[in-house]
């Protein structure tokens, strides 16, 4: 490993600047962990912060609908600002990009928001911490954003931070980090500044404008920031002619316009970015040595080639809420692909709404499918559709996975038809229900946590001879326990434990310390495949490591064909 050493013997740490022009949702946390495991190529270490200039002090109650989903980091960060106590470990989508792509954990705090850095400062202000000093955008504001994004790179256990700043260049509220990002470039020896934007084409095969992209530079330059490469997003790869212009415009040099066309899959990007010769042009502009390990780029290429080359093929229904926006789920499509091609399978993953299936509509699309998926959600509309799915899941021996409120209606569905408790229910759907299967738990979990709803890495303890311990074998510590992600607010009511074992269903995961149900499953000889967690294994799912459950999911999809 090569790391820097100033004069001082102290490590030096990197920093890259992503940047987006003309318009969001450019894939710039794609770019941004691709430029991550380029440097990983080369045998750097990373991590990534990711910037949100949104008022929102972190991402837990942001409606998936407008921001996709939220991820759920490994580790929960308490911060205590005047008069709040925040936990925090719900954080922007872009992580699990980050994650996945870079297989690392990345603490919560690196989840910077406009919302925390206010907070913060306005708690200083008030405990007397400026010491009568007029508190202004600039230094206070813009100290307070620097001193964040050098926490990340405090810890002497990298040898880069990479910045994705959300959003689009020219946003009111992303200007006090640019303004951050501008006293960064002038005090840090090491910094690099990539801008990525859009290339639009007009009509079929028609010329790539560069104009945008001039006028979104113009603007970084304004904010008194020169980028040193362009990342061009565009449908067909960025043509001479229009890499020439950009280059032109935007004073850069040609070899630092990079193309970022349509592709496959979003795992080959670092690879083309590489071809094109970015890590070796970042390396040229920071002084660092080049370092390029062979080994880990085929390493990678193996893995794309099981994405793009595959043997079998499966098709999975999700069936949820939120179907019409893919982003609202998109680490279970992830964890989904990475297993599928893991087994060498094609994956296709169709999104159906829950509601319908009250009205008898979009059984079809089930039949139709070799595998079923009860995703985590929220409120009560289309419950009544996600139970009717594990119903007829559970009849006709149709692989199904359920994933936190998954479980929770697998739960449901098992209490009303098998232990026949007509009208059980979760309370967050009818507070009055006579049978609350799933409650809230509220007053033990305050005294088991400290709090309602639980949060982060949780330990499950699973349960020898069942077929989560099969799906668990090799994940297990000594104990017999694994940890997963959680977030959620209720529970499986202890109080049914016993009346659903006795009935078949067997419980193969529980906390360690507490009655709280984690697993369950029916017995093999019932079911191919009836499996639920309380947890969200999705967020741990990396490209050279699938996911145990959706491993063995897709596994049991695979088998019934
Ligand atoms: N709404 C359920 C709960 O709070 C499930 C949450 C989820 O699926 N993430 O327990």
């Amino acid at each position: 490993m090569f790391i820097w050493v100033s004069k001082l013997g102290v490590p030096m740490v990197g920093f890259i600047f992503v940047t987006g022009g003309v318009l969001s949702g450019l894939g710039k946390g794609v770019v941004t962990a691709s430029i991550g495991k380029i440097l990983q190529f080369r045998g750097y270490r990373v991590t990534a912060i990711k910037i949100d200039p949104y008022l929102n002090v972190d991402a837990g109650l942001l409606n998936p609908y407008e921001h996709g989903e939220v991820f759920v980091t490994e580790k929960v960060w308490e911060e205590t600002y005047d008069p709040f106590k925040i936990r925090c470990a719900e954080v922007d989508m872009d992580f699990g990009t980050y994650e996945r792509f870079l297989d690392i954990e990345i603490p919560p705090w690196n989840n910077i928001t406009t919302g925390q850095i206010y907070l913060s400062v306005i708690t200083k202000e008030r405990r007397g911490e400026f010491l009568g000093k007029t508190v202004q955008i600039i230094p206070h504001v813009t100290d307070e954003i620097k001193c964040r994004i050098r926490r990340a790179a405090n810890k002497r256990e990298v040898d880069f931070v990479l910045v994705e700043l959300g959003g689009t260049v020219g946003d009111i509220e992303g200007m006090p980090f640019l303004e951050a990002l501008r006293q960064l470039r002038l005090e840090e020896k090491k910094t690099f500044l990539i801008h990525v934007t859009l290339i639009p084409v007009l009509k079929e095969k028609g010329e790539q404008k560069t104009k945008p992209t001039q006028h979104s530079v113009k603007l970084l330059q304004g904010a008194g920031l020169q980028p040193d490469g362009i990342i061009a997003r565009c449908k067909e790869e960025l043509g001479q002619e229009a890499k020439r212009k950009i280059a032109l415009f935007c004073n850069v040099p040609e070899t630092a316009v990079f193309s970022d066309h349509d592709l496959e899959t979003i795992y080959e990007l670092p690879l083309i970015l590489e071809e094109q010769g970015l890590g070796k042009y970042i390396c040229h502009k920071l002084g660092i040595q080049q370092n390029l390990e062979e080994s880990k780029i085929n390493e990678w290429k193996g893995y794309v080639e099981r994405f793009k080359r595959p043997r079998h093929h499966v098709r999975i229904v999700l069936v949820g809420k939120y179907a019409r926006l893919s982003d609202s789920y998109v680490s279970i499509n992830e964890a989904l692909k990475h297993a599928a091609a893991h087994l060498n399978a094609a994956i296709e993953i169709s999104w159906l709404e829950s509601e319908p299936l009250e009205f008898g509509e979009g059984f079809e699309a089930l039949n139709q499918a070799n595998g079923i998926l009860i995703p985590g959600g929220y409120g009560s509309r289309g419950v009544e559709g996600k139970i009717l799915a594990v119903e007829w899941a559970r009849k006709r021996r149709k692989p199904i996975l359920g994933i936190c409120f998954g479980l929770q209606m697998m739960i449901i569905e098992f209490a009303r038809n098998v232990c026949g408790l007509k009208e059980a229910n979760s309370t967050e759907v009818d507070p009055e229900t006579p049978h609350p299967v799933i409650d809230s738990l509220k007053k033990e979990k305050e005294k088991w946590f400290g709090g309602t709803q639980r949060l982060g890495s949780q330990p499950i303890k699973i349960l020898k001879g069942t077929l989560a311990h099969e799906i668990y074998r090799g994940h297990l510590d000594m104990e017999g326990i694994v940890l997963e992600r959680h977030r959620h607010r209720y529970e499986v009511n202890p109080e049914y434990i016993n009346l659903l074992k006795e009935s078949g269903l067997v419980i193969s995961g529980f906390h360690p310390e507490f009655p709280l149900v984690e697993v369950i499953e029916l017995p093999k000889r019932e079911h191919p495949f009836f499996f639920g967690v309380q947890a969200h294994p999705e967020f741990k799912s990396r490209v050279e490591r699938p996911s145990p459950p959706y491993l063995a999911f897709i596994k049991a999809a695979l088998k019934t064909k």
